[in-house]
Order: structure tokens, then sequence, then C-alpha cells
């Protein structure tokens, strides 16, 4: 899959017969949560998955392996899921994983130092409107409620600067992630996912930066679906917007059916 393409329409007219001919039950099915099967809310706290996509994932499960990839920590993902998938990678891949126990300590170690520093780089004046949430192995510091979104961000990207050891940030929306060196993200969760589960191919639906780890693997046996368009992803398909999952998720459900 050539990345200087344009995205195509997953149920456009040249992609409808691309699910067809990919899928079959050897598929894993993994999904972000946010933004993917749950739509955007201003209170992360109050997001959910609806019944309908909670229905056609339980059928799916009854089918395939699913798996669920997402920047929340796995008991807060469990919480707004309301069923457990067979696999559960939090922290944008750097939760979760097997093999990973050991690693996954020193990430615990590095965010809560990150903590305490920015307890100290962000003086309390200048906080409002910006939340520093720990989340075991990664930080994410939001500012959706900002009053100045703008200047908030740039007193956080200025705080993240600082931090040692330094971290990967990945920016989404109206926040920024602070991940740990060396932690797994979501393209090699992914990949082990795929080993793990024996599955020779894997199919993939995201809407965040992050999800763009996976969109760049460039991976011919994965099957990897943007949910909103976005000029330079690097998905080769698209979805118009989150209310379109239920859609696909009947859809693959039909075709498994079948196989
Ligand atoms: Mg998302």
């Amino acid at each position: 899959m050539r990345l200087d393409l344009p995205a195509v329409y997953l149920f456009g007219r040249t992609a409808c017969s691309v699910l067809d001919r990919f899928l079959d039950r050897s598929t894993l099915f993994a999904f972000d949560l946010d933004g993917t099967l749950a739509p955007i809310v201003s209170d992360p706290d109050a997001a959910g998955i609806s019944g309908a996509v909670r229905e056609e994932l339980s059928v799916l499960a009854g089918m395939a392996p699913v798996a669920i990839i997402t920047g929340r920590s796995r008991p807060d993902a469990l919480r707004h899921l309301a069923f457990a998938p067979r696999y559960l990678v939090g922290n944008h891949g750097a939760e979760g994983l097997s093999g990973w126990k050991a690693r996954e300590k020193t990430f615990v170690r590095t965010a809560q130092g990150w903590q305490c520093q920015l307890d100290t780089l962000i003086p309390v004046e200048e906080r409002r409107g910006i939340v520093v949430e720990n989340k075991g192995s990664t930080i994410s510091i939001h500012y959706r409620h900002a009053e100045n979104r703008n200047k908030a961000h740039a007193i956080i990207r200025r705080a993240a600067g600082r931090l040692v050891p330094p971290p990967r940030l990945v920016r989404g929306k109206c926040v920024e992630n602070l991940i740990p060196e060396g932690a797994p993200d979501k393209g090699a969760a992914l990949k082990l996912l795929m080993r793990q589960a024996g599955c020779a191919k894997a199919f993939f639906a995201g809407d965040d930066e992050t999800d763009e780890d996976v969109f760049r693997l460039n991976h011919q046996r994965i099957l990897a679906v943007r949910v909103g368009r976005k000029n330079d992803s690097g998905a080769r398909f698209f979805l118009r917007d989150q209310s379109e999952i239920v859609r696909l998720l009947r859809e693959i459900n039909r075709i498994l059916g079948r196989t």
C-alpha cells in the first residue's frame, strides 16, 4: 500500500469489495476505542460504546479474535467497554502486551518521575484548564477545557521539553501524550498480537495520531481504516465519521458469517 496515493472511502464504489476479498476467520480484528468504537465526547469519563456497536462486537468475537488497542489504561478502558475483549492493550501499546511485564514496571516508574517534575514545571497559576493524567505507563496532559488552547498547549510543550528522561510526544485531540522511550507503539502492539493470536492477517480501525503508527506500517497483511478523512494520514482507507462504525461491524460480520 503506497502512502502517496489518496485515501479511498471504504464504502465507496472502488473499495466496496476490499473487505470481501481480504477478511476471513484467520484475521485479527483490532480497534481503537475513543473516536472509533465510541464517539468523542467533551467529558472523557462519559465516553461509552453504543448498544448496537457492542452487540456487533460480541457477534464478531464469536467468529474471530478481537483486540482493543487504546490510549486509555486497561482498567479505564474496561469500564467504558463494558465487555472484556480477548486482547486489551492500553497506554497506546505500552500496557498489557505479553512478554512486556518487566519493562512495563520501568515505564510506570518513568511516568511517576515525570508527574513529580510536572508539578514544578507547570506552576499552579498556569494550570487552569490543564489536566495531568497519570495512566500508569504513560502520561496524558489534557487542555480541552483551557480558555486559550494555544497558550495551554505551548505551556505543556515547554514543560514536556524539560522532562528527564525525555518522553516521546504524541499529540492527540487537545491532549499531549508523554510516552517512555522504548515503549511499544500501536503498530508494534498489533504485530505482537498477530503473532500471539496466530493470525496471518489483521484488520484495524482508528482515528488518532497514535493510530498512525499502525497506518504507517504499510503492511500487506494489515487492512487499516481511518475514522475520518485526513490528508496526511498513512491509512489507505477511511470512513466518513464514527457513526459508520456500526455499518462497518455489520459488514464484517456478514462477510465472516458466510465463510
Ligand atoms: Mg481514538
